[in-house]
């Protein structure tokens, strides 16, 4: 992932998909840009915070403004930390998921984050698109796992076709863990740091989508972690309650 200017805001964009799915846009927020006040500031795209409304209603038009997502073509998923996932046609906001996927040309799906990490999923052949919010809930609930399933099953996608993204979310370094939830995952994604427990989330991400049938070669992380930058990125860990959300924003193109 790299950072673009677009329309005063810095995004994240994968200029690989460029070459390998030009069909699939995505974008990434980061906390610039934005007109929300510390320790908010600037670009905090969630409500529900403590940050005052009518700057993240004006954070959220600067976003979609800024990568051509007219309101109506936004559908986004309440997130609950679990692993259930719609299947949408139209925008809005579905209750009680943490994906989304989409056949559906030019509809954005949303994923929000402030450490978990954003999955885009996109089945190039046949045009089918997910997008997975994985957090450790979702992950030990086997959202990924569901996902990939899902569009299999409904359009008999080829996960060997597929590309995957994962976005920025917190890095191992940074997510130290307490036993009880360390033990839900796999040794190999346990690390210890002078003694105390830290779990790598990303890993676990990655190695999902493999084991789900997406070659190596196809999965790109985004190589930023929200804890470790705080110029760039909201942390819930690293700052607590009073922290912002961002937006990874992905769509098929109308084309
Ligand atoms: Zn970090």
């Amino acid at each position: 992932m790299i950072l673009a200017e677009k329309s005063g805001l810095r995004l994240g964009i994968y200029p690989v998909l460029d070459i390998l799915t030009p069909a699939l846009e995505v974008y990434q927020s980061t906390r610039t840009g934005g007109e929300s006040d510390p320790p908010f500031d600037s670009l905090n795209i969630g409500l529900n915070v403590g940050d005052r409304v009518t700057h993240v209603r004006k954070n959220r038009k600067l976003l979609l403004e800024a990568t051509g997502t007219p309101p109506h073509r936004l559908a986004r998923a309440e997130q609950v930390h679990g692993a259930r996932i719609s299947v949408v046609e139209r925008a809005g906001l579905y209750g009680d998921v943490d994906g989304l996927i989409t056949a559906k040309k030019d509809l954005a799906l949303a994923v929000s984050t402030a450490d978990c990490f954003p999955v885009i999923v996109y089945a190039a052949s046949e045009r089918i698109l997910a997008a997975l919010h994985v957090g450790h809930g979702g992950a030990t609930a086997g959202i990924i796992e569901k996902g990939i399933d899902l569009m299999r099953r409904l359009y008999t996608i080829d996960a060997a076709n597929c590309v995957a993204l994962i976005g920025p979310g917190i890095c191992w370094r940074c997510y130290e863990v307490g036993k009880e939830l360390a033990s839900r995952f796999a040794g190999r994604y346990q690390k210890n740091i002078k003694g105390r427990l830290h779990l790598d989330l990303q890993s676990f991400c990655s190695e999902e989508l493999k084991r789900n049938g997406i070659p190596a070669g196809r999965i790109y992380e985004s190589g930023h972690c929200t804890s470790c930058d705080p110029d760039l990125f909201y942390s819930h860990r690293r700052d607590g309650k009073s922290t912002g959300r961002h937006w990874t924003l992905a769509r098929i193109r109308n084309t």
